[in-house]
């Protein structure tokens, strides 16, 4: 028994000592999928991003050994400054679009341009500076939550640190804690749920103010005040970027300039929700209807 109870115990350790490695990887981890497939053009430049308009033009694309292509000639052009909303169902490629223009990818044909320069041709650092991600679980790091707002910017003064964390509505759970954005993170820390973390990676995305936003909403189902929160954060975080927003819970996306409904690779319907509801048997409508019929989102449709 003694034996099995050391065993455990050491187990114990090392479990802890992995969830320390972790943590610490954190920052590593964050590029991996980029790093690992794709190299600087040779003479590749800093990408220069104002407006943040997105183009594919003619873009064909398909993973590795997948034997046929995702994309086929796909040309979509984001205005700058438009809130798009990508849906559809799980599969249809929203995740691979906003890869794409993020370059984790090359594509086989055709080009993906920010601001008129091919994705291809720039340093990805640039392109990862120009480029704020709120991820749909965001990895926060074993420090203090505003080491986690500051991420990336370790310029940021305490007061750009707060008005961030103001603006993302981190600040509701903040005012509740003993040692407010000092508070470390984590293990040993605090622990925050999901649409709390959500919170602070748009508290960081809204501090490195970027042109360009990719934000991938949580399909973990959020309390109702939460889900309040957080659309209102992202709302704030969006106004003048240019943001795609891979929706999950279409009540999110009523508000978007655009709404991109992908069907197996392809756009199939382009508008704002009022347009796209009211093509009875649309694809757009159909995931609607499916979703409050679940129970996934509770509002009318107009
Ligand atoms: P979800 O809502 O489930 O995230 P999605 O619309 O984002 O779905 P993608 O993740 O873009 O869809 O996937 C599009 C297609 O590409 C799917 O058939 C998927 O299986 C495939 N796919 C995605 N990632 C890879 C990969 N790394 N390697 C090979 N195939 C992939």
């Amino acid at each position: 028994q003694f034996l099995i109870t050391g065993y455990l115990r050491d187990i114990g350790q090392h479990v802890r000592t992995i969830q320390r490695t972790v943590n610490d990887m954190d920052d590593v981890l964050e590029f991996r999928e980029a790093d690992l497939q794709i190299a600087d053009a040779p003479g590749a430049r800093p990408i220069v991003v104002s407006a943040g308009r997105i183009e594919f033009d003619n873009v064909t694309f398909g993973y590795e050994g997948a034997g046929r292509a995702l994309f086929r000639n796909l040309s979509v052009v984001i205005e700058p400054g438009q809130r798009v909303g990508l849906v559809g169902h799980s599969g249809a490629g929203k995740s691979t679009f906003v890869k794409l223009v993020q370059r984790f990818y090359d594509v086989q044909e055709g080009e993906i341009l920010i601001d008129g320069q091919n994705v291809a041709d720039v340093t990805q650092e640039s392109l990862r500076h120009a480029i704020g991600i709120v991820p749909q679980e965001p990895i926060l790091f074993h420090r203090s939550l505003a080491a986690n707002i500051a991420y990336g910017q370790p310029d940021a003064s305490a007061q750009e640190i707060e008005t961030a964390a103001h603006l993302a509505h981190v600040d509701r759970f903040v005012a509740g804690l003993p040692k407010g954005y000092e508070t470390l993170v984590g293990e040993r820390g605090i622990k925050l749920s999901g649409g709390e973390r959500q919170r602070v990676a748009i508290a960081r995305a809204i501090l490195a103010a970027t042109p360009v936003l990719i934000l991938d909403e949580a399909t973990s189902s959020l309390d109702s005040e939460s889900e309040l929160y957080i659309r209102d954060a992202i709302e704030r975080l969006s106004s003048g970027r240019t943001t795609l927003v891979i929706a999950h819970r279409l009540s999110t996306i009523r508000q978007m300039d655009r709404i991109l409904v992908f069907d197996e690779g392809r756009i199939v319907e382009d508008g704002v929700h009022a347009e796209l509801m009211a093509r009875p048997g649309g694809v757009y409508r159909r995931l609607l209807e499916t979703q409050m019929s679940t129970g996934e989102i509770v509002e009318a449709a107009e």
